[in-house]
């Protein structure tokens, strides 16, 4: 399925001419490395001004290599990079108005955080006075100005990657990548850390690029998803897209809880040919001597696992058509009940929560 092409309208300068320009456009981008492993396979991808854009895939399916290659650190075996509708394929990273963050931070440890987040004002040349102001402007927007005079080696993690976010703002890049940013976070401070960047991303206005094989994080923070599997985009949509219209098997079970009725099991719980999959918040459990309500899909089967998580409970089923099917059942103020292991029971869910994979 080609990615949803976005763009907004830009205004050219030109008396009063408006036109469409993507803040970044790859076009039939291909990324072999020597030794045949092709990272990137003709990937086309528009992201649009101010957009906030999360690839999301496993270990290996191309994610760092996209950014890289947005960012000039490759060059592509095949196709044009666009920023802001000039080519840039040839130009050097520092030719490119993009700035990224690595997952490791890559800072000075030997710098204060004041002279850190300066460091790209410094190389550009800019007066030290008008440097410090822009420097601690950028240290507010993470709130670490009054961390200005350590040393990274006297912070935390969380305190280090937002000393990175501010050096990668504090010239205000046209886009900024970043790379598992928060990979290295405990998840507490993950979980406070994505808000954080999606006020950051949203009061900037800078178009965000964030890699993560996450899936909630991916869904947590961005306008829009592009799933990848072994270089290549599975599906490109908002989270709710992504999550409750899987184009593919794949992302049913990569994005969420992978609930995929295969031929066999769809051909006789729901007389339809292909593989479906239903959501487990979706699908409703009752003993199995209950009817259906009508015109539902139901399945019998027995319950296998029982997954006590606090909120909810997941209740991974066995179905007497073959397969497992996992039903969420949250906790609260009117629990459905929990079922025994090994009782016997009956599911039913809507016919409208039943996607095809492709
Ligand atoms: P991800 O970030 O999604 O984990 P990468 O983009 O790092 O994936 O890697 C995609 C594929 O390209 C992997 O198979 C990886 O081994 C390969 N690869 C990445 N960088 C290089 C390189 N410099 N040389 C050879 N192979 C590479
Ligand atoms: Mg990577």
């Amino acid at each position: 399925m080609p990615p949803d092409v976005r763009s907004v309208p830009v205004s050219t300068g030109s008396a009063s001419a408006a036109t469409t320009v993507a803040a970044i456009e790859l076009r039939g981008v291909r990324k072999e490395f020597p030794g045949g492993v092709v990272a990137v396979h003709d990937l086309d991808l528009d992201i649009a001004e101010g957009e906030f854009v999360t690839l999301l895939g496993p270990s290996g399916s191309g994610k760092t290599t996209v950014l890289r290659l947005i960012a000039g650190f490759e060059q592509p075996s095949a196709g044009t990079v666009r920023l802001r509708g000039t080519d840039v394929t040839a130009a050097a990273p520092f030719d490119r108005d993009v700035h990224t963050v690595f997952q490791d931070y890559a800072l000075f440890p030997h710098l204060s955080v004041l002279r850190n987040v300066e460091y790209p004002l410094r190389i550009a040349k800019v007066a030290k006075a008008e440097r410090r102001e822009r420097a601690l402007a950028a240290l507010a927007t993470v709130r670490l100005e009054h961390m200005a005079d350590r040393v990274p080696t006297a912070m935390s993690g969380g305190q280090r990657q937002r000393v990175a976010l501010a050096r990668a703002l504090v010239d205000r890049p046209a886009v900024l990548l970043l790379d598992e940013p928060l990979g290295a976070l405990d998840l507490k401070l993950r979980e406070q850390m994505q808000v954080e960047l999606k006020q950051i991303q949203r009061d900037s206005g800078i178009t965000f690029v964030l890699v993560t094989h996450d899936q909630d994080e991916a869904l947590t923070l961005a306008d829009r998803v592009v799933v990848f599997s072994d270089g290549r985009v599975e599906q490109a949509g908002s989270a709710q897209e992504v999550y409750e219209r899987p184009a593919s098997a794949f992302v049913a079970g990569f994005v969420g809880t992978s609930n995929v009725l295969d031929a066999a099991a769809a051909t006789a719980v729901l007389g339809r040919d292909g593989s479906w999959s239903v959501r487990p918040e979706k699908i409703a459990i009752g003993p199995a001597d209950t009817a259906a309500p009508a015109g539902r899909s139901t399945a019998l089967g027995v319950v296998e696992e029982l997954v006590y998580t606090g909120p909810s409970t997941r209740c991974v089923v066995a179905l007497d058509a073959g397969g497992l099917l996992s039903v969420l059942l949250p906790a609260g103020p009117d629990d459905t009940p929990v079922p025994d292991r090994g009782q016997r029971v009956r599911l039913h869910w809507h016919r409208e929560h039943e996607v095809q994979l492709h």
